[in-house]
């Protein structure tokens, strides 16, 4: 199984960081979860295309997370030679935006099938709304939804995929939770977005302090994964951007509270589970 970090920015555009969005990847399986800003151009970085994907899995439907949507479905759509449904797996709302974003997508849905004699309808997508503790198979992996805590914004979950004897989770947003923990259990991969709570303090913005009581920390996301047991905790989504050559720091951060093996970087930095 391999995890790659498709994008690792934030909401705050970066010229060198994606939005959001984790690619997990394993013998005839191929998953995106999330779908920032930014992804299919990092996704053929990793030498993919929208058609090769099996399932999207959204955590929760914060912009930043799904800036991307109307693009995935979009370019899945016409690049598929022959018609294949996109399933998108997400928490309650999911269709509601969905239904949304090929709303917004009428005419140019409209102007492609005018056009082109060999597409004869629109993009189908399936959408499966989600709660916590269902179970699901995409091709060959197991896949168990998990709670997470987000709040205010509700509900969101995280995904533990499972296919080929390995396991990875997808921890999404959020502050550490028993749900969470639950689902980490025993995983050779869990990977979380985080902030560095010391250098969001230094910011003079009330916009910005806002939202460390939403998001775990870097330090946060390391005692999840102690007391989860889990092999290699892979962190994204840095705010504030991680800068150039502070890799290091950001890991000593986390090695304080986790003796595993700690992955983090640019986009599609990837790690083999
Ligand atoms: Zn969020
Ligand atoms: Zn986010």
């Amino acid at each position: 199984m391999r995890v790659t970090l498709l994008g690792t920015g934030s909401p705050i555009p970066d010229p060198n960081r994606a939005g959001p969005s984790t690619l997990v990847t394993a013998a005839g399986l191929v998953v995106l979860v999330d779908c920032g800003r930014g992804v299919l151009m990092r996704l053929a970085g990793a030498g993919l295309y929208p058609p090769m994907l099996d399932a999207l899995l959204i955590t929760h439907l914060h912009s930043d997370h799904i800036t991307d949507l109307g693009d995935v479905i979009t370019s899945r759509w016409v690049m598929s030679p022959v018609a294949r449904p996109l399933t998108i797996i997400g928490p309650a709302h999911t269709r509601e935006v969905v239904d949304a974003t090929l709303a917004s997508l009428a005419p140019d849905v409209r102007y492609r099938l005018d056009h082109h004699a060999d597409l004869t309808d629109g993009p189908a997508v399936d959408v499966v709304e989600v709660t916590a503790g269902e179970t699901f198979t995409i091709g060959s992996a197991n896949v168990r939804v998990g709670a997470t805590d987000h709040r205010p914004v509700e509900p969101t979950v995280a995904y533990r995929v499972e296919t080929g004897g390995k396991s990875v989770v997808l921890g999404g947003d959020g502050v550490p939770c028993a749900g969470l923990d639950e689902l980490c259990r025993g995983a050779d991969g869990y990977v979380q977005t985080v902030i560095r709570e010391d250098l969001i303090r230094q910011v003079p913005s009330a916009r910005l302090q806002d939202i460390l009581d939403y998001h775990s920390t870097v330090e946060d996301a390391a005692r999840t994964a102690t007391t989860a047991g889990v092999g290699t905790l892979i962190l994204t989504h840095y705010v504030p951007g991680m800068q150039p050559g502070a890799e290091d720091e950001w890991r000593a951060v986390a090695a304080a509270h986790f003796a595993g093996a700690i992955v983090l970087g640019d986009d599609l930095t990837s790690i083999d589970l």
